[in-house]
């Protein structure tokens, strides 16, 4: 039998995707809840936590409005509510997911300008600056950032985006995607002036797929009212009419169930302390691919180091060499599963996601695996990154 076969898989698998994410036991067990009316007042006071908790954790105080939906769900909803048809928006640009988003606006019949950056090294906020100094007449309407984009493993620094709007005076609101940020890193909806901040449940908040939403400020909440893009079920006004202020038709009881149970244990850890064990985590990640990089090896793919993603990592594969075979041979022969490369990335980088319920054993287990599997596919590396990253982790315990 070649190595490569696929196996009967025994053991839990090791799920290192940026998203779905792991579900902790005990959000699967609190999901696993009898039916009931969602207008029961039992329900209602969870439901009412949970509203309150998402704020917590966007860290606001201003409005959220939810969606049976995944992320795009959200991020639609986030458009239909603020904009007219024709409004400018003004994208930058960080890679699958900005250009996915700036996609759905021009669908829905927006304008959009990019602002262009490089997709390993990000952008440039002077760039920025310059674009919005540059329209006078003001007739962008949003910048649009997704704060981490998970196809290229970099952040943006949303409160240096926030700064050059503040720098320019001009009044665009802002938009953020903060879809596999939340929970994860840290995201201040308030203290960043983020007018729209778009979520989904399945990532930082360890959740099933199938909830999204949207926070949103004051100032949003004005654009809304004179808003023109066609809406029914998205439509915040419509929403605000129902008990809930938000879902239009049946509200999808048993993940509000997991949400009490996700915020409970986000809170328990404490959100710095959650921060402070993805930067953890990520950096034996990144000490990991440095090490492998060695002998012409795959290599971090965002080259900006004040920017890595403490959520997820992109791997560069080796020219010539191709990342759906180690991804295959980390899921046949040794039951991981890795992110793909979206977009023009497929087949060069492969991503190994850490966020949401994970510890150091995992990591490990998952970085020992992704290392077996680049032996197996013959990909040239320097042996022993699982070392460096053993190293880091004891030397965190110590600090
Ligand atoms: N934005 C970002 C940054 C994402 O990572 C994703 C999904 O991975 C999306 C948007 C789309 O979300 P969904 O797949 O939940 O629709």
């Amino acid at each position: 039998m070649s190595a490569t076969t696929a196996r009967i898989p025994r053991g839990r698998q090791f799920f290192a995707n940026p998203g779905p994410t792991n579900i902790p036991d005990s959000i699967l067990h609190a999901v696993a809840h009898v039916t009931i009316d969602f207008n029961d007042p039992a329900f209602l006071a969870v439901y009412d936590r949970c509203v309150e908790g998402v704020k917590r954790v966007l860290q606001t105080e201003q409005s959220v409005f939810m969606y049976t939906g995944s992320g795009h769900a959200a991020w639609e909803a986030s458009m239909v509510n603020v904009f007219s048809p024709g409004d400018t928006l003004l994208v930058i640009e960080t890679g699958y997911f900005s250009e996915n988003w700036a996609k759905m606006a021009g669908d829905l019949g927006l304008q959009v300008r990019t602002v262009a950056a490089d997709w390993r090294r990000g952008l440039d906020v002077a760039a920025l600056r310059a674009a919005l100094a540059a329209d006078t007449g003001h007739e962008i309407k949003a910048v649009c950032a997704v704060h981490n984009e998970t196809a290229t493993g970099m952040m943006l620094p949303l409160a240096e985006l926030r700064a050059a709007l503040d720098a320019t005076g001009h009044p665009a609101l802002f938009l953020t995607d903060t879809i596999s940020s939340l929970g994860s890193l840290d995201f201040r909806m308030d203290e960043w002036g983020i007018d729209v901040a778009v979520g989904g449940s399945q990532k930082g908040l360890m959740l099933p797929t199938g909830l999204s939403f949207t926070g949103v400020s004051a100032k949003a909440m004005a654009a809304h009212t004179g808003s023109r893009l066609p809406k029914s079920y998205f439509s915040w006004t419509n929403m605000l009419t129902r008990r809930h202020k938000s879902f239009i038709g049946t509200v999808p009881t048993s993940l509000f169930y997991g949400l009490q149970e996700s915020i409970r244990l986000l809170e328990e850890e404490g959100l710095d302390a959650v921060f402070a064990r993805h930067a953890r985590l990520a950096e034996a990640v990144r000490r990991c691919v440095r090490h492998w990089s060695g002998n012409n090896g795959p290599s971090l793919f965002c080259e900006s180091p004040d920017r890595l993603s403490n959520s997820v990592t992109a791997v560069l594969m080796p020219e010539g060499h191709d990342a759906e075979a180690v991804r295959r041979i980390a899921l046949n022969t040794f039951n991981v599963s890795l992110g793909g490369g979206l977009g023009r990335l497929g087949g060069r980088v492969f991503r190994i996601g850490h966020l949401g319920d994970l510890n150091e054993p995992m990591i490990l287990g998952t970085l020992a695996t992704v290392e077996a599997s680049l032996r197996v596919a013959g990909v040239p590396h320097t042996p022993g990154g699982v070392n460096a990253a053993i190293a880091w982790l004891a030397e965190a315990a110590q600090a």
